[in-house]
């Protein structure tokens, strides 16, 4: 969980947003009983297999005790990452001459946002002498083609789609390395403009405490936007279940926080809902201090999204995300590099790793198609904040 509030201050405009856990519905999190056996089976798999293998044998003597991993499956790569991924991939280290444990790695070092790692990973798999099987080499395919595909180069991203096809004997795996079932995470880069229409949410539809401008600051020009979770699980995507998310976290930033209003100026819920909170024409309260906040526009994804709770972001929440910040960005002129993260603006977990890479692959993207004219979106309605 993250805790990241500035303690006690009032008056309008300091501190971070996040309630520590607040959320009345659904706050333990929910793992599927499949991936939570799938993980326990790895662990356990490589647990045993390094208890077998110790100290490099140098005559042979202890290799009856190796235990030998079955092979590794899609669901044995990708399974939910624990709270902790970089301690599994150190634990993972010993075991590289396993490919599961390899590949494994390089996932685990894509979901921390280590792309390049993760590709080095990837190409001593595919590279190696002699040639990795056909079920390891679909997989390093597939994890290359999540790469290239974050990192904006849909041509090669294709190549090894299709060269992942070519060997694929697993359905599941199958179906990922077809192009259109890649999520909006998986795609990161690649898309250029996102044509999503927002679903904007005024005040009134989740019936907000009027703002306390008197403790409250105003804006001033807009320079940069940043990107949180709530920190607290959210999975229900009716409106109801919206309503009641947003309206207890302004009540926690109005009332015990003291603040003049919510802190956030924008929050997504998981079906892609876009509610407007603070009036934009008014200061945030969202990232930290006075001064990290002056200028800055906070957007808040319903959810926890650290590793080891409900998982990434839902698709729909991550392309309204794109496309509430390229609107923002056309219209206050906000260049890509100031698109950011709260952990990027001080030290906290906020927003999680998978947040974090979206965030990344959106930058990238909004770089490459250059500086939008206000009012652009296709008709979707304006992120006017009010
Ligand atoms: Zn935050």
């Amino acid at each position: 969980m993250t805790t990241t509030l500035t303690p006690g201050r009032a008056a309008g405009g300091s501190g971070s947003g996040h309630m520590p856990g607040r959320c009345g519905f659904r706050r333990s999190p929910r793992r599927s009983p499949r991936w939570s056996a799938v993980a326990a089976l790895l662990v356990s798999l490589f647990a045993t297999a390094c208890a077998g293998v110790g100290p490099r044998p140098s005559d042979g003597l202890q290799r009856e005790t190796d235990a030998v991993p079955p092979p590794p499956s899609f669901h044995s790569v990708t399974a939910t990452p624990g709270a902790r991924p970089m301690e599994e991939i150190l634990a993972l280290r010993s075991r590289r001459d396993h490919p599961g444990a390899r590949l494994r790695i390089a996932f685990l070092l894509q979901e921390t946002g280590n792309w390049a790692g993760a590709e080095s990973e990837l190409q001593q798999i595919l590279f190696a002498d002699p040639a990795p099987d056909r079920g390891v080499t679909a997989l390093a395919r597939w994890l290359r083609a999540r790469g290239f595909e974050r990192r904006g180069d849909r041509e090669r991203a294709r190549a090894e789609r299709e060269a992942g096809l070519l060997v694929a004997d697993e359905p599941e795996l199958r179906e990922r390395l077809t192009e259109r079932a890649a999520t909006p995470l998986e795609r990161g880069s690649a898309s250029p403009v996102p044509a999503v229409a927002l679903a904007m949410m005024p005040r009134s539809t989740w019936k907000a405490a009027a703002a306390r401008t008197r403790s409250m600051k105003p804006m001033g020009p807009v320079h940069r936007i940043t990107i949180h979770h709530s920190a607290t699980a959210c999975r229900d995507a009716r409106t109801t279940a919206s309503i009641a998310a947003i309206r207890s976290i302004q009540r926690y930033h109005q009332d015990e926080q003291g603040w003049g209003d919510i802190g956030y100026h924008f929050l997504i819920d998981p079906a892609g809902r876009v509610w407007t909170g603070r009036a934009v024409d008014w200061q945030g309260a969202h990232a930290g201090d006075d001064e990290r906040n002056q200028g800055n526009v906070g957007v808040c994804l319903l959810g926890n999204y650290t590793p080891g709770d409900q998982g990434p972001p839902q698709p729909a929440q991550i392309e309204a995300l794109a496309a509430l910040v390229q609107q923002l960005c056309a219209r206050h002129g906000v260049a890509a590099k100031d698109v950011v993260t709260h952990r990027e603006l001080k030290q906290t977990d906020c927003p999680g790793p998978y947040l974090q890479t979206a965030v990344e692959g959106l930058r990238a993207r909004l770089a490459r198609s250059g500086p939008l004219a206000t009012g652009a979106g296709r008709g979707a309605a304006a992120p006017t904040g009010n």
